[in-house]
């Protein structure tokens, strides 16, 4: 029998504050509930010390505590770790950490699947189940955190797993505002980043409620290529989606657009694919993030060569863009970008 209670961990610290203030409890009580479950980790509201002993006994009849459950841990030989956690109904929801020197980046799935279907990707193959609660979207974070060393902290978090956030926005949103809230995750704004392959119409939103990184999933310079890659672009095709980034006020060298391009042999790695994107991003105060493919099995697309990486790399920085060459990150487990299916393993 499904559990009937709801989820602690789908209100957010306003919600939970309206609700106790309608049943007598003083509202303050939520960022004192918040601080538990999210600072200190503690999921048992009978170790809650600083609340009533009757506040709480009511919190523990009255709702479910956790959304997700070990479903497997799998660790790279590079230290980047994959967690798949198993929500109520069974669905399963990866989330990957991912060391790197000081820092630790932690990359959250927002649904189940993804309707996108973007050509290259395995989340895409998979098609669409659901998108994910906000219960489901902390609780990988929560999940994961049992997953660090002793002395390891969660430094930045990245909605770059399955999924794509601005479709499932409403709950990521709230999620995003539990990371940055100083009782519960306390990250700074700049720590978090949100992803989009381009659901222009939802950037405006994102921007305003959430003074967070955005990333955008680019590919491509030109929308004969983009609408293969990233077939959103036949919705809203590279003008409007550049034009939209141009124009949005909250954006500028103080808040940069992240854009990631995935290098596909043969697809986008020419030299001259690379002066056309610097061309279109132009005046965009923006980086380049470059993502070598990561091969998996529903794909026939490879990596180019390392020389041709960087031969991409330096074409762009001649022509004045900020680049990044990102190195894959747990590909052995299947942890890379783009290789996120939830598959259980044989
Ligand atoms: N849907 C959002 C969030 C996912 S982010 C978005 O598209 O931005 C995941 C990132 O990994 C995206 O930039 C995606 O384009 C990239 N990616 C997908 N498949 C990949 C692959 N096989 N190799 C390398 N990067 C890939």
């Amino acid at each position: 029998m499904p559990d009937p209670r709801p989820q602690l961990k789908d209100q957010s610290i306003p919600a939970l504050r309206t609700r106790f203030a309608g049943s007598g409890v003083a509202p303050w009580r939520a960022e004192q509930v918040a601080r538990w479950l999210y600072a200190r980790g503690v999921e048992d509201p009978a170790a809650w010390t600083d609340l009533p002993q009757e506040l709480r006994e009511r919190l523990a009849d009255e709702w479910q505590i956790r959304a997700l459950e070990w479903d497997a841990l799998e660790r790279s030989a590079d230290g980047t770790a994959k967690g798949r956690l198993r929500a109520a109904d069974g669905a399963l929801v990866e989330a990957v950490l991912i060391p790197e020197g000081e820092r630790t980046t932690l990359c959250v799935s927002t649904q189940v699947g993804c309707p996108l279907a973007c050509s290259f990707c395995a989340t895409g193959a998979l098609g669409f189940t659901r998108n994910l609660t906000l219960a489901e979207i902390v609780d990988q974070v929560c999940r994961m955190k049992e997953a660090l060393a002793s002395g390891q902290r969660i430094t930045n978090v990245v909605f770059m797993g399955m999924g794509e956030p601005l479709l499932n926005l409403p709950r990521v949103i709230e999620a995003v505002r539990l990371l940055l809230h100083p009782k519960a995750f306390a990250l700074g704004p700049r720590k978090v980043t949100v992803s989009t392959a381009g659901v222009v119409p939802r950037l405006g939103t994102l921007l305003r409620a959430v003074p967070v990184n955005l990333a955008v999933s680019l590919h491509a310079a030109n929308d004969a290529l983009r609408d293969v890659l990233v077939p959103i672009n036949r919705r809203f095709p590279l003008d409007l989606l550049l034009e939209t980034l141009r124009a949005a006020p909250e954006l500028g060298p103080r808040r940069p657009v992240f854009f990631e391009w995935t290098l596909i042999a043969g697809v986008n790695d020419a030299p001259a694919d690379a002066i056309e994107l610097a061309r279109r991003i132009r005046g965009i105060p923006s980086k380049v993030n470059l993502i070598p493919m990561n091969a998996h099995a529903d794909s026939s697309y490879r990596p180019p060569s390392p020389e041709a990486c960087s031969r991409f790399a330096g074409e762009l920085m001649r022509h004045g863009v900020i680049v990044t060459l990102r190195r894959p990150r747990g590909a052995d487990i299947d942890a890379a970008c783009g290789q996120l299916a939830a598959r259980r393993s044989a």
